[in-house]
């Protein structure tokens, strides 16, 4: 499988405050990003380190050090998982994808794109609602395309159809998610989802 699906407490209960048609933005903004500490803790798991020689107060002794990391933010709603990333990987160095969907069709139309050099890199993409997939897999083609080749997706909520496309388009890529949502609905939006993420983060419903 392409997906896990992570189901730590502190995960489910900050998607439940994402769920909840109450939650202002502040507070959206908030969860958000505290959802998305847990997953960048199962997306890194399996980043390359490699080992340093580190002196303590006492003695030398084997350390280890990150390898380059590359953050993609599909706009806009993946800007509301930066900031988890950045406090993480403070050195990370980000790029930006922004694709809108076509309310009509839902196919990805292209309005904006700027990819840090990716070789060596590996790659985190930032979409946090995987619905038909078609976006996401845009970026991807585009992260691809710059040179990226380790990539993996942080999703908040994802739609059966996206993640089998995904798997279709991109089937070595892997997607690190809060939910594995029921269905779309005949506007391409995520049901049981939170909503329109983009809105709900920055208070444009
Ligand atoms: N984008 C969103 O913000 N929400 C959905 O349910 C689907 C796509």
């Amino acid at each position: 499988m392409n997906l896990a699906v992570i189901d730590h407490p502190l995960t489910r209960h900050y998607l439940s405050v994402l769920r909840d048609e109450t939650t202002e933005s502040e507070a959206f903004r908030a969860a958000a990003r505290r959802l998305t500490y847990t997953l960048v803790l199962e997306a890194t798991s399996r980043l390359p380190v490699k080992e340093i020689e580190v002196r303590t107060p006492m003695e030398t002794t084997t350390g280890h050090a990150l390898g380059e990391v590359v953050a993609v933010a599909v706009l806009r709603a993946g800007l509301g998982m930066l900031d988890a990333v950045l406090d993480l990987i403070p050195e990370v160095r980000v790029g930006f994808a922004g694709v809108q969907r076509n309310e009509e069709t839902a196919a990805p139309e292209e309005y904006y794109i700027n990819l840090p050099n990716l070789d060596h890199a590996s790659v985190l993409v930032l979409e946090p609602m995987l619905a038909t997939g078609g976006s996401l897999s845009w970026a991807v083609d585009q992260v691809k395309a710059a040179g990226g080749h380790d990539i993996t997706v942080l999703c908040v909520v994802t739609a059966p159809e996206g993640v089998s496309r995904m798997y279709q388009d991109h089937p070595g890529v892997r997607i690190v998610a809060a939910a594995r949502d029921r269905e779309l609905n005949d506007v391409f939006y995520i049901v049981p989802g939170l909503g329109d993420m983009g809105d709900r983060l920055f208070g444009t419903l």
